[in-house]
């Protein structure tokens, strides 16, 4: 089965549902998701994750991550039990081989690799990989494509977390993820819950389409259309699980769109609701939102046909 064709083609169409910084957003009934058009070309947008993305487009970002280590802990620890779980691994020190694409500076990597995973990171940024290697962590400084693909070899696991909607090819990303997984392996994609309930519910009101931010977002996923693609490149899903709804805060009167300032605050109340729920309880209380198509991000679990 081939699905490969050029996102840079006229191959794209559907209503034109937002406009984002001169791009129009399409439903596209190709694709089958949300996305910009016309879709920069994979040049274009190389110079901006391989040098600029970490400095310019998030200057705090390794500053807040830092803060936010002990809390985001929670969230890795949650997807790691998930995917074991589905793996259906014994407890043991050799948990297999992760792939994290797009690993960032390292800390999910990191922190497979302290609870026994033989984890290995492929990352673009020059800036967010040098702080990984600086970590210890095995991490390659590439686009993840079928080249660098071929000689990272087969895992047991392969995590993509915040990056598919930066892609200009989506689906052969998550082809050539899947190829990368052994067979019965799992995958869990992290994306944006963008066009989520909460969120029209603020936009009906008035609120502006604060989540379109093209063309760093070129694709506006949901909990459904990113199972959709999934299912599409062959994948047999196994779960759904959200993370806090920070649209709530706005729906319950703190307008953080309208007042950026507040939002650190905000995200501080959300760390200490996470880290103050029993991890069970926190755990179906985001798979339920999931279920609702609720939730800041999107995340699911599939698995390669065995
Ligand atoms: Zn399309």
């Amino acid at each position: 089965m081939s699905l490969a064709h050029d996102h840079n083609d006229s191959g794209h169409s559907g209503p034109v549902i937002d406009t984002s910084n001169g791009f129009d957003i399409i439903e596209c009934a190709q694709c089958g998701f949300r996305h910009a058009s016309p879709l920069p070309t994979a040049e274009e947008l190389e110079a901006t994750y391989s040098e600029e993305y970490y400095s310019e487009e998030k200057p705090d970002y390794l500053a807040h991550a830092a803060e936010d280590a002990e809390w985001a802990q929670l969230a890795y620890d949650d997807r790691l039990n998930k995917i074991e779980q589905l793996l259906g691994n014994p407890p043991s020190k050799n948990k297999g081989r992760l792939l994290d694409i797009g690993s960032g500076p390292g800390f999910f990597l990191e922190r497979a690799a302290t609870t026994g995973w033989d984890a290995s990171g492929i990352e673009p940024s020059q800036q967010a990989s040098s702080f990984a290697k600086g970590r210890g962590l095995k991490v390659t400084n590439d686009f993840f494509n079928a080249e660098t693909a071929a000689d990272l070899g087969t895992f047991d696991a392969v995590v993509m977390t915040n990056m598919l909607e930066h892609v200009p090819a989506p689906i052969e990303l998550v082809e050539l993820a899947f190829a990368a997984l052994r067979p019965g392996g799992v995958i869990c994609i992290t994306v944006p819950n963008d066009y989520n309930g909460f969120q029209t519910s603020l936009r009906a009101k008035g609120t502006k389409p604060w989540w379109l931010a093209a063309p760093h977002h070129l694709n506006y996923f949901s909990f459904d259309t990113l199972e959709a693609l999934i299912t599409r490149t062959g994948g047999l899903l196994r779960g759904r699980l959200s993370s806090f709804p920070m649209e709530m805060f706005a729906l319950l009167g703190d307008d953080y769109i309208a007042n950026p300032e507040l939002g650190r605050g905000l995200h501080n109340k959300r760390k200490a609701f996470d880290q103050a729920l029993d991890p069970a309880i926190r755990e179906s209380l985001y798979a339920s939102l999931a279920t609702s198509g609720l939730g800041r991000e999107a995340i699911v679990f599939a698995q390669k046909n065995s």
